[in-house]
């Protein structure tokens, strides 16, 4: 399914649960929020589009939940 994650830096307090649940998409370097990474490494800001696997959307799913400021959103891609 083609998702894009999406974060809010705003909203972000860096409190880390979503690095702790999927660290290949959630990364907290030198900015004051979490930052998305492509899965192999590569940053990709506050947000990312790809193609993600049932197992994949299942994990960021749980990374959206986890997160207390609600500053990570997935939005379905047609
Ligand atoms: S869980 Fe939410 S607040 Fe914590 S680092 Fe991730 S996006 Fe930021």
């Amino acid at each position: 399914m083609k998702i894009t994650i999406k974060v809010n830096p705003i909203e972000c307090i860096t409190a880390a649960n979503c690095t702790g649940i999927a660290p290949e998409y959630f990364h907290i370097g030198d900015d004051p929020y979490v930052e998305l990474l492509d899965g192999k490494g590569n940053p990709h800001g506050t947000e990312f589009t790809f193609n993600a696997t049932p197992e994949e959307l299942e994990r960021l799913q749980e990374a959206v939940d986890a997160c207390p400021t609600r500053a990570i959103q997935i939005v379905e891609e047609p």
